[in-house]
């Protein structure tokens, strides 16, 4: 991985966080650069978070968090920089449809099921499904997991989907992550909540395709949730991205210090790197998304499943245009109030950089501030109270 131009983007994503000068960051940005926009300039609004001072990415929407993520004297962050110089090399290892239809090919036909596809009645992996059926003629076995936070309409989207797909569709609901969803809550950790829950429902996936044999995992992972890293880096648990690091170590510590230490989750995953060695005693299955390699956008792909199988957006979501848990609402507004940002704003930059969001797109889409009464009507499951 490149180590950037060593002048001013400061560590690359494999280095330590130590290298940043400490003494180019000492200079306000508006003393080194005139027009840099007065604090109460929208440029210092990070889109959903309420009261938030800091200035955002003129190229992506990530807000500035020393040392992981600053910004140059043009105002652009370090993450954009460093995507400069890979665009290069991630150009020539450009995911093509043909790649994935040689991996199909290759897994296909070998037992009852093809792929169990992973579906949370979001836009991303409802599509995901459609295309395995139609377009890959794939046999799916349609997987659903609940935490006990599942909005109806996801649900209904679902099983929409299945019906009109006549795909065989297994849906898992469970109350195991109560508890932990309440120990996060009740001691205040900056533990992101969807990290454990995604070590979870990883786990889950990988238990139901050994017992069914089935040789591939679909999710509905977009562009910006990664490909070179899948698995890791979607579950934001993987340390070495600077725009992870402080999540994924504050998942980490809340699991060690007060996960695994409770007899009902002692062997609760510490790491998705644990998930993956276990899965792979078990069973060996690929995971991947057919948005990686489909050349379809995501207003093409939104416009075919509402068309096709009556998909429909939830009311209220955040970001706008998803479909997640109500207990992501609880998720955004911890992660804003201990990082001043949220894993969606990493994985649009990341769509903005790959150019396939537009940055006003975005900003749309993140701007939105979750009710003190929402978050406290989802809370109150799990026997807290937001002040
Ligand atoms: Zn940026």
């Amino acid at each position: 991985m490149s180590q950037g131009t060593g002048q001013n983007f400061g560590p690359s994503r494999s280095a330590s966080p130590a290298v940043t000068s400490a003494s180019e960051f000492a200079t306000p940005l508006a003393t080194l650069h005139p027009t840099t926009p007065a604090p109460d300039s929208p440029d210092y609004k990070v889109a959903g978070v309420e009261g938030s001072h800091r200035p955002i990415c003129k190229s992506c929407v990530m807000p500035e968090a020393k040392p992981h993520i600053f910004f140059d004297h043009e105002g652009v962050c370090n993450l954009c920089r460093e995507y400069e110089q890979e665009k290069q090399v991630e150009a020539s290892s450009k995911l093509l449809e043909s790649d994935l239809l040689k991996i199909l090919a290759k897994h296909k036909g070998q037992g009852k099921y093809d792929v169990l596809a992973m579906c949370s009645g979001g836009k991303d992996s409802t599509s995901a499904l459609y295309y395995m059926v139609t377009r890959y003629k794939v046999r799916p076995l349609a997987f659903m997991f609940d935490n006990g936070f599942e909005t109806p309409e996801a649900i209904a989207n679902v099983k929409r989907a299945v019906d009109k797909l006549g795909v065989d569709f297994m849906f898992f609901k469970s109350g195991y992550m109560k508890e932990l969803f309440s120990t996060l809550l009740k001691t205040d950790s900056k533990a992101v909540v969807c990290h454990p829950c995604s070590l979870w429902y990883m786990d889950l996936a990988y238990d139901t395709a050994a017992r069914y044999e089935i040789p591939i995992i679909i999710a509905g992972w977009t562009k910006g949730q990664s490909t070179s890293q899948n698995v890791m880096s979607k579950c934001g648990c993987n340390t070495s991205q600077p725009e992870f690091k402080e999540m994924g170590e504050a998942t980490k510590q809340f699991i060690e210090t007060y996960i695994r230490p409770n007899p009902r989750y002692k062997d609760f995953p510490t790491s998705m790197e644990e998930v993956l060695k276990r899965a792979q005693k078990r069973h060996k299955s690929l995971v991947l998304s057919p948005h990686w390699f489909l050349p379809f956008d995501q207003e093409t792909y939104v416009e075919t499943i509402r068309r096709e199988l009556g998909w429909e957006y939830p009311k209220l979501s955040y970001p706008g245009r998803s479909t997640n848990c109500a207990l992501n609402f609880v998720s955004v507004a911890n992660s804003m109030k201990h990082f001043g940002y949220t894993h969606y704003h990493v994985e649009m930059s990341k769509l903005i950089r790959q150019g396939v969001l537009s940055r006003d797109e975005a900003l749309r889409d993140l701007d939105f501030n979750v009710k003190k009464s929402t978050l406290n009507e989802i809370a109150s499951q799990l026997n807290y109270e937001y002040k």
